[in-house]
């Protein structure tokens, strides 16, 4: 342990050769001295020197903090949040000048500059705000520049889960991207890097920048469906992640737009890591080029016994169980299939055959092709 009486003869030796400000010579011998004002030390062990210079470390940049802290509390002025943390950037030359020094006078165990900037504009940040520092895990990351005098800004995004149920044919499930920025985000998409808002992901979108703010959305959907199948029941679940967004709570009720309802949303922790396992119970109206005897029908049942079998240009193999069949013949041509399926069995390749097997159009003899298919549940298990 030391005292102040050891140390004044070594802070007046490098004072002697180096003009620094109250912070940088404080920083220097503050731990060892168990004292926590950098600056209230440096002014003590400064007390019959008066500086000719700029602070040769960091020339006089403790002076200007209050520039930064405005430059945080501007940027940060449209979001609501509770922990914060801070990264600096500060000239390369004052850190090679610190290190110098540190090492010219064997300093061990000393906070670097750029630390000591660091939780001082935490402390600043702190005391205005009464937000909590957290270096780990924080809403808000402020990363201050302090070569160009610039803060960015960064939330962590939230993730919300939900289900939908759409009621009417032609709605699509996924939004197309922006034409100019390909989903990016750019100016003319408001950063969203949609533009429009008539599919599922639009609507929903939609309604979280308006609850959240937000730049853009990233869905994780429990399966899909084609632009004119229903999805009904509780409905299909998905999980949304909202990047940047500038609120992180908000009342979630139950919604229902024109054709789409959501239901269930709440905040999560996170989406899946692993794609969830589930089941689809999906009613198929098919068509068939011959005519189909109805006791043909029948062989419909010995789909539950055997693993369809889907087969992808990439090579890529992968196995689906059917659970359950029931059929209904509607006139000559046209039966109504309803299964309950493994998740991501593609439909309309199961009734065609491509790269399906077995498959509706070799097990009749046919070609056939699914008019249209909807969901009339999905059990995540
Ligand atoms: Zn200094
Ligand atoms: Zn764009």
């Amino acid at each position: 342990m030391s005292n102040i009486s050891q140390i004044t003869p070594i802070a007046n030796q490098i004072l002697k050769k180096y003009d620094l400000c109250d912070h940088c010579l404080g920083r220097f011998f503050s731990k060892q001295l168990h004292l926590s004002s950098n600056k209230f030390l440096g002014k003590k062990l400064k007390i019959d020197y008066i500086s000719k210079n700029k602070c040769y470390i960091c020339k006089n940049l403790f002076n200007n903090l209050d520039n930064f802290l405005k430059l945080m509390l501007d940027s940060s002025s449209n979001y609501i949040f509770k922990t914060y943390g801070v990264g600096t950037i500060i000239k390369p030359s004052i850190v090679d000048r610190d290190d110098l020094l540190r090492s010219k006078y064997k300093l061990k165990g000393v906070d670097s500059v750029k630390t000591d900037i660091t939780k001082e504009l935490i402390k600043l940040f702190t005391k205005k705000t009464r937000k909590i520092v957290d270096s780990l895990d924080p809403e808000i990351t402020f990363t201050l520049n302090l070569k160009d005098e610039s803060c960015k800004l960064r939330s962590k995004s939230i993730t919300i889960s939900g289900r939908y149920v759409k009621s009417k044919r032609g709605i699509p499930q996924k939004q197309k991207s922006c034409d100019n920025c390909f989903g990016k985000g750019c100016r003319i998409c408001n950063f969203h890097g949609i533009s429009e808002f008539e599919s599922v992901e639009g609507i929903i979108s939609k309604l979280l920048f308006k609850k959240f703010g937000g730049t853009t959305t990233k869905f994780s959907w429990i399966g899909g469906e084609d632009n004119s199948s229903l999805v009904l029941g509780a409905g299909r679940p998905f999980f949304v992640k909202i990047k940047n967004p500038s609120k992180r709570k908000s009342i979630l009720s139950d919604t229902k737009f024109d054709f789409i309802s959501l239901y269930n949303l709440k905040i999560v922790d996170a989406s899946p890591k692993k794609p969830l396992n589930f089941n689809s119970i999906i009613k198929i109206k098919i068509l068939t080029t011959s005519q189909i005897d109805s006791k043909n029908l029948k062989i419909l049942k010995d789909l539950r016994t055997v693993p369809i079998v889907i087969y992808e240009k990439s090579g890529k193999r992968y196995e689906r169980k059917i659970f359950d069949v029931k059929y209904k013949k509607n006139s000559k041509n046209v039966f109504t299939l309803t299964i309950i399926a493994e998740g991501g069995l593609p439909i309309r390749r199961f009734i065609v055959g491509e790269g399906v097997l077995p498959n509706i159009s070799t097990l009749f003899n046919t070609p056939c092709v699914a008019q249209e298919f909807d969901f009339l549940d999905i059990v995540v298990e």
